[in-house]
């Protein structure tokens, strides 16, 4: 099954993970066609934080002088006790990140950056994406692959990566259903403009407010404009796991109830209709995602909680490594299996630690928490496992560049 040189890459989804690997590979020469399902390009209105790892693939594609015009530079993680405020730990990041690492630490909002993805991609090719194109399935056999429109439409093409999301239609083909797990957290998320807040509320970090059974996380976005406010609290019933699913102010309200007045401005600040929330469900990570020419990325492949703020980075990263095996291997099947084998223990690894963090960040003793933190050594472990991996040049497994 030799590959023809420039073999034609099928991507279901232009989120964040589709986008990227279809401008990592035409930055290659390698063709591709991207089928999103929404009539329009976008994403939601709310904040993602990019470390290093995956910043260096975003400054690779060009995108390093529309970044600096939006993003936000933390210059660390805190982590506070939610009644009093008082720092419990910290993370340094702004030059520390960037010196450890090889680029900076951002938080960016995700309308930006996908808008800065999809400009990069389109300038490439400006016919590569087709919007209302919803993928239902797809067949393949040695020639090539075939994908399925709703609309009735086939596309065929030489390779098909299913970056379709959390509820990937390509990974239930290829996988079958996956039983998730409620993690019993719900998510609320909002994003407040600055100009309703006290200039002084925060300084430019990323504040992680730590209580018993919930956490909150804060930080700016589009240079101090806009502040981003995640809650992840404990709740019974699993509902929904749309992130677009409104739910009453006032239940946001009563779920922080006594907590710090920092957060009580905050909230107070939040449109009565702009308070989203849903349930944050768990996915074990799995051994296989790919068959001889459909494979996965991003959360499709392997879904991660929130709790390390790094699935969007590992989508990213995957972009990269995905492309970098298309143009290294003789073959289509080889090329994924080099991407898989490569993409496999790390993604497993992150999946793991952000399920772990969800209880580090919630204060049952305090002492207990201090300890934890310490024996972690965040700012040390993560900046050599996490955010120092270079998506450029990491060694591809089974796979030799020329
Ligand atoms: P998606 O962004 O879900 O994109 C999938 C695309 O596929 C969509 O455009 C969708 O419309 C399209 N699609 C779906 N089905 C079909 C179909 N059948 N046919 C055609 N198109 C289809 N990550 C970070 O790195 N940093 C963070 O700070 C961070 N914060 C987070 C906070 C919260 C509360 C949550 C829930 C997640 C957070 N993440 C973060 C994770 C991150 O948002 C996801 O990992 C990332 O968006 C995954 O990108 P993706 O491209 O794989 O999928």
């Amino acid at each position: 099954m030799k590959m023809n040189k420039h073999p034609l890459t099928i991507i279901v989804g232009a989120g964040i993970g589709g986008l990227t690997a279809a401008a990592c590979l035409l930055k290659r020469g390698l063709p591709v066609r991207v089928f999103e399902q929404a009539p329009t390009l976008g994403e939601v209105g709310a904040g993602i934080q990019s470390s290093a790892n995956a910043v260096k693939v975003l400054y690779d594609l060009g995108l390093r002088e529309e970044l600096e015009q939006t993003v936000v530079r933390p210059q660390a993680f805190e982590f506070r006790r939610f009644d009093t405020a008082e720092l419990m730990h910290r993370i340094p990041l702004g030059q520390e990140h960037e010196r450890r690492n090889g680029a900076p630490y951002f938080h960016i909002h995700r309308a930006d950056l996908h808008e800065l993805l999809a400009k990069a991609v389109l300038k490439m090719d400006p016919h590569c994406i087709a919007l209302d194109a919803r993928a239902t399935g797809f067949e393949e056999d040695s020639d090539g692959v075939t994908l399925h429109l709703a609309d009735g439409r086939r596309e065929t093409g030489d390779v098909l990566v299913g970056a379709d999301g959390i509820k990937s239609a390509i990974r239930a083909q290829i996988l079958g259903p996956t039983p998730v797990s409620y993690t019993g957290d719900v998510a609320w998320r909002a994003v407040i403009p600055t100009d309703r807040l006290p200039a002084d509320i925060m300084d430019t970090v990323s504040t992680v407010w730590c209580g018993p059974k919930k956490h909150a996380v804060m930080y700016y976005l589009r240079a101090r404009k806009l502040m981003n406010f995640v809650g992840l609290v404990e709740h019974a019933h699993p509902e929904n796991e749309s992130w677009t699913q409104v739910r009453p102010w006032a239940d946001l309200k009563a779920d922080f109830e006594g907590w710090h007045p920092t957060i009580q401005t905050v909230i107070d600040a939040i449109d009565r209709d702009g308070c989203y929330r849903y349930a944050l469900n768990n996915r074990a990570p799995v051994d296989n995602w790919s068959t001889a020419r459909a494979t996965l990325l991003g959360d499709a492949a392997h879904p991660t909680l929130p709790y390390l703020a790094s699935g969007a980075a590992m989508a990213i990263e995957d972009g990269e490594i995905l492309a970098r095996c298309l143009a290294a291997c003789d073959n289509v099947p080889d090329a994924l299996q080099s991407y898989q084998n490569s993409r496999m223990d790390r993604t497993a690894a992150v999946v793991r630690e952000s399920t772990e963090n969800r209880d580090l960040y919630r204060i049952e003793d305090e002492d207990e928490m201090r300890r934890a933190f310490h024996a972690k050594n965040m700012s040390k472990t993560r900046s050599e496992w996490l955010y120092s991996y270079d998506p450029l040049t990491v060694p591809l497994a089974g796979a030799k560049e020329h």
